[in-house]
């Protein structure tokens, strides 16, 4: 019989893209591959092994350490090449020497392949250097949880004097106890410290403080496993270095390029449709009010492309001025072949100063929702308005939707394209029970909007908006928030 062998994997601290190659191409070959309840799901994704949990639940051990031993053993004998994946490294409070050695004595060949750990990637992630040139020159890392009898004492005394960084792993369930008697060693309790949840997660959270009010703040924002703290001045990096967390609400088809340039930006992007496009029938007198109008207003992407679906009205735009609400809606018409100008003010002002002795007759292609704000002041401005609904905007029932609402406070940054996403994301929360917190996230959080009748919407939402680009793109509000984020730190 073919011979067995057990590697011992490092997974990382959670993002599969910081999986070591190795770890993936022993994936792709194991025949079994035994792994904790600490790893995304993703990570796992097209192996063809057979997988066994044996993650363990504080308290509740689905399999105890002897018997993750023996499993691995008894695989290996079988003659399967077994992947045992880890969080983090291995070798770094992960049990995985005692794995080792349960193969050493029964003369399994063994590997251990060494991974990202959390201890250092998840402080980094939420920037915070472990050390810092003139801040930091050394690193300590304990067990915030040490099994009395089994583990070796920890030193207190010695650990507070040391100076540099301490990174304290399994520290939730204890963190008081651990906090005080750091002070009682004599740490000062104004030590910056900072807790990092789940590094690397999407639902990565950081909260900052001091060694004194670090534990209270950790249990009122109920700070859950796994999360590491961290003590000393390199938290004061934090603010410098932490990438911001965006909540992007646009519709699933402009999600990923909305997230990829947000990333450009410098920033973390969650994904979140608030809002879905739903086409609407193009109603049967469409070519004759087009006929009518002497001029023709698109306001978006979606209204171009849902309209330009029908060919004969391509043909017959082509003989009208075409007027785009900012450059994507441009860029939308050229790629039917279509030349548009695009106003210099996205407002009714805007459109009447470019239509100004051009035009009398307008027609808006547009969403069933679009703001009566454009076209109110047009018809007041003795225009002719017509308006018809090309898609209707609808919730987006979204499962990320709601993830985001359950985790609105460790959102940094709303990024609003529309009033349906402000209107959508707040009477989803209401659905959830969860209004009053997503609106003490949103009071903490930085709001954007991207335009006027979007910071309208908001504010008759009762949300506060703290910035608005001066065009009326994407990318604009990106470069906005960029820029405020650059403001010196006081
Ligand atoms: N071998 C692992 C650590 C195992 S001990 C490693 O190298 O990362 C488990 C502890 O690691 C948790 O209690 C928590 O303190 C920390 N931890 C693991 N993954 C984490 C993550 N993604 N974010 C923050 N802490 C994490």
């Amino acid at each position: 019989m073919a011979i067995g062998k057990v590697y011992l994997v490092g997974a990382g601290p959670g993002d599969p893209e910081l999986m070591t190659i190795k770890s993936k191409r022993l994936l792709m070959e194991a025949d079994v591959v035994l792994f904790d309840r600490l790893l995304d799901p993703k990570a796992l994704e097209g192996i063809k092994a057979e997988l066994i949990d044996v993650g363990k639940n504080a308290g509740r051990h689905k399999l105890n350490q002897e018997g993750i031993n023996q499993l691995l053993v008894k695989k290996a004998e079988e003659g399967n090449v077994v992947v045992r994946l880890k969080g983090g490294d291995p070798y770094l409070f992960g049990r995985g020497g005692e794995e080792a050695i349960a193969c050493r004595e029964k003369g399994i060949p063994f590997e251990v392949v060494p991974g990202v750990t959390s201890a250092i990637a998840a402080p980094e992630l939420a920037g915070i250097p472990v050390t810092h040139r003139g801040v930091a020159s050394s690193l300590t890392i304990v067990t915030g949880h040490e099994e009395p009898g089994k583990d070796t004492p920890l030193d207190w005394k010695a650990i507070a004097s040391l100076g540099g960084t301490l990174v304290v792993l399994m520290g939730v369930s204890r963190l008081e106890q651990n906090i005080n008697a750091l002070i009682e060693a004599g740490k000062s309790p104004q030590t910056p410290a900072a807790m990092v949840e789940k590094g690397g997660w999407p639902e990565q959270r950081t909260i900052t403080g001091t060694l004194a009010n670090i534990a209270e703040k950790a249990r009122s924002l109920k700070i859950e496993s796994p999360a590491i703290l961290i003590v000393g001045d390199v938290v004061r990096l934090e603010p410098i270095l932490a990438h911001k967390k965006i909540a992007i609400l646009r519709p699933e088809g402009q999600q990923a390029e909305s997230a990829r340039l947000a990333e450009l930006y410098g920033f973390l992007a969650i994904m979140a449709p608030a809002i879905a496009i739903q086409e609407k029938a193009l109603p049967g007198d469409l070519m004759e009010r087009l006929n009518d109008a002497e001029c023709v207003v698109f306001t978006s992407a979606n209204g171009v492309k849902t309209a330009l679906e029908n060919k004969s009205l391509q043909s017959a735009l082509a003989e009208k001025k075409i007027v785009a609400i900012g450059p994507k809606t441009e860029l939308a018409l050229a790629g039917y072949g279509l030349k548009s100008d695009v106003p210099l003010e996205y407002s009714s002002a805007g459109l009447e100063t470019m239509l100004k002795g051009q035009c009398r007759r307008i027609l808006f292609l547009r969403s069933a929702q679009g703001s009566q704000y454009l076209t109110e002041g047009l018809r007041a401005a003795g225009l002719q308005v017509d308006d018809i609904p090309l898609y209707e905007v609808v919730n987006s029932g979204d499962p990320r939707l709601d993830e985001l609402i359950k985790r609105a406070r460790s959102v940094d940054i709303f990024a609003f394209t529309s009033s349906s996403t402000a209107r959508n994301l707040i009477e989803r929360a209401k659905a959830l029970g969860v209004e009053s917190s997503l609106r003490q996230a949103l009071r903490d959080a930085t709001v954007a909007a991207i335009g006027k009748p979007t910071r309208e919407e908001l504010d008759r939402l009762g949300v506060r908006v703290d910035t608005m680009p001066e065009k009326f793109t994407f990318e604009a509000m990106l470069q906005a928030l960029a820029k405020r984020e650059q403001e010196p730190l006081e």
